[in-house]
């Protein structure tokens, strides 16, 4: 398990990159805390935890672990570790992927039946990933609306900028997904109403009951 206040300056990106892997999916399964205390019933990251991206998170009443989750994002752990919150995000898919070899499982279900179950569990994979983006974009996405007309704005447009454009491409991937499976789900519904159906049988002709 990694370090809790991890300092990785020295390390090389890969490493750094497989430790905020690690670190990630370990917090997000809540397998680990992130570093911090709990101060009158609110909790706060310690100074080794906190990072840049969390300033301007205040822990309120009607959400005490504001900071908690926030530390459980990929964008905050992409911070403490050094790495981009898009290498992460890559690793992080790549690695879901690799959790679910599909042949091995689907091998005893029937073509039709094993595509739609890749295209389900690759679909609910995209859902995860953009409920994951989201969340974190979202937080960035919506200072927008009181930006302040009299600072230099060029830092916040570029964050929100970024922070769009990676919300744009996961909601792009869901969508694709989501229409792919649609479309397998079509198609099997087509084929099962069709001629050749070997399941349907025909309506059995009754001759000996009288009319
Ligand atoms: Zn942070």
């Amino acid at each position: 398990m990694p370090a809790k206040a991890p300092s990785h300056a020295g390390e090389p990106s890969d490493g750094r990159l497989q430790l905020a892997l690690e670190t990630y999916l370990a917090r997000v399964n809540r397998r680990e805390q992130p570093a911090g205390e709990w101060r009158e019933g609110l909790w706060f990251p310690s100074s080794g935890e906190r990072q840049a991206c969390c300033e301007g998170i205040e822990p309120t009443a009607a959400n005490r672990q504001a900071l908690d989750s926030h530390c459980r994002t990929q964008g905050h752990v992409a911070v403490l570790y050094g790495v981009s919150v898009d290498d992460l995000r890559a690793v992080v898919r790549a690695r879901r992927r690799a959790a679910k070899p599909p042949i091995a499982r689907l091998r005893h279900r029937s073509p039709p039946e094993a595509l739609y179950e890749m295209n389900r569990e690759a679909r609910n994979g995209g859902l995860e990933d953009l409920r994951a983006v989201s969340a974190e974009e979202l937080r960035v996405l919506s200072q927008l609306p009181t930006l302040p007309g009299d600072d230099d704005l060029t830092e916040s447009l570029e964050q929100a900028w970024g922070s769009a454009k990676r919300l744009a491409a996961a909601i792009h991937y869901s969508r694709t997904l989501e229409t792919s499976l649609r479309y397998t789900e079509m198609v099997m519904s087509a084929a099962t109403a069709g001629p050749f159906d070997g399941e349907r049988v025909p309506e059995p002709r009754r001759p000996d009951v009288p009319r």
